[in-house]
């Protein structure tokens, strides 16, 4: 049987969802160039605005004359950290994560897609259930694929829907899981953290919640939307990504001590991938340390996703959520690439978001602000949306 890429991809075009990659380069803060143009970006997930910001690279970069400026800044693991890829600093790392957060213990992956794919498959298998919120990321649906547990998806964010699920399947599983992302990354709204927490009581389930779009923004210290509702000793598994507000990469998962002990015996994508380059771990012990004392930060931006969001709907703009990944629902795909270079035209770096990302009929906008903006970046954003849209 023959595969025809070329109708598939053809297929693709001709329904507004071919995707394709885009090198940005002179990365300045939100502003950025694609394409010779610059741009204010309005699609990254630097949520603190850090992954540009030369005066803390600099910070950080200063030691390179040091004596163990390899130790420090090497960019190969040489292999897995359960061969030779450990380093002192990742032990230093996951231990100022547990006093931070106040867990028992805390694991290092290479990136939130590795712990979301890891640790499902790892802790639950036959005779177990996973039950996800239908929005949750594609990492976390991954994961329940890999894993030989039985799996159901609730309606998003309806708790009703997911006590009817733990009700039925009480009695028919060993261990069950219930997983949610904390801020969703494509509709920008928050899980009720506390619900999930009484319902996992309530069934003996454990929780899982990935903080990825949460950590360094919610939380006295940033910690994420656990530490916001208080709930951080509830989260069985709590697992945050260092590649968005951290502005790097890797990922962190708190738990108990034996389910550490577990997933270092039983995780393949933690035991079967070359650690992260010393640099990277250096880089993400250094900025978690800085980002508990960023409360300004978390401030100004919570302040002008707030203004964007009203500046949307006084202009007519469908939205939803209540942080700083905004969408602005347009619907058709084909509108929606043309929109999105309507508004490319006049500097501002947006793409669309299509299915499968996003439901069938939900193509949008996803506005991802960032707290190196100011709102006169932002001011006249949402009625040269409303312009176009009238336009066509
Ligand atoms: N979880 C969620 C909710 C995400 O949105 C993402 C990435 N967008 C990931 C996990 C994967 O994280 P990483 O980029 O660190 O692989």
């Amino acid at each position: 049987m023959s595969i025809e890429y070329d109708e598939s991809l053809e297929h693709l075009r001709s329904s507004g969802r071919f995707r394709e990659l885009r090198p940005l380069a002179d990365r300045k803060g939100c502003r950025v160039t694609y394409r010779d143009k610059r741009y204010l970006n309005l699609t990254s997930n630097d949520y603190l605005g850090l992954a540009g910001n030369t005066r803390i690279l600099r910070q950080f970069y200063g030691a390179i004359g040091r004596d163990d400026f390899i130790d420090m800044y090497g960019l190969g693991a040489a292999s897995s950290r359960l061969l030779t890829g450990d380093i002192p600093a990742a032990h230093r790392l996951e231990e100022e994560l547990m006093q931070a957060y106040g867990r028992p213990a805390a694991l290092l992956f290479n990136s939130g897609y590795h712990a979301n794919i890891g640790i499902l498959p790892a802790l639950l298998g036959k005779g177990d259930l996973i039950v996800s919120d239908k929005l949750n990321h594609a990492s976390i649906h991954d994961g329940m694929q890999l894993s030989r547990a039985e799996h159901r998806r609730y309606r998003h964010c309806d708790y009703d829907h997911l006590q009817e699920i733990l009700e039925e399947s009480r009695e028919k599983y060993g261990r069950i899981v219930v997983v949610s992302e904390s801020v969703f990354s494509m509709d920008g709204d928050v899980a009720d953290l506390p619900r999930l927490v009484a319902l996992k009581r309530q069934y003996g389930a454990m929780l899982y919640v990935d903080e990825a779009h949460a950590v360094g923004l919610y939380g006295d210290r940033g910690l994420g939307k656990a530490e916001e509702f208080g709930v951080i000793g509830e989260i069985d598994l709590l697992v945050g990504t260092f590649g968005k507000a951290y502005a790097s990469v890797g990922a962190f998962v708190l738990c108990n001590g034996d389910i550490r002990d577990y997933l270092i015996n039983h995780s393949r994508s933690l035991i079967f991938t070359t650690a992260l380059p010393p640099v990277v771990t250096h880089w993400n012990l250094f900025i978690f340390r800085l980002i508990l004392q960023m409360g300004e930060e978390r401030q100004h931006l919570a302040a002008i996703s707030e203004k964007l969001r009203r500046s949307l709907v006084e202009n007519d703009l469908k939205t939803c959520g209540s942080t700083n990944i905004v969408p602005v629902m347009i619907g058709d795909n084909q509108r929606s690439v043309d929109l999105a270079a309507a508004m490319q035209n006049e500097g501002y770096l947006i793409f669309p978001v299509r299915p499968p990302t996003v439901p069938e009929g939900t193509s949008r906008f996803r506005l991802s602000l960032t707290a190196d903006m100011l709102w006169q970046d932002l001011d006249t954003l949402a009625g040269r949306i409303r312009a176009h849209m009238d336009n066509r």
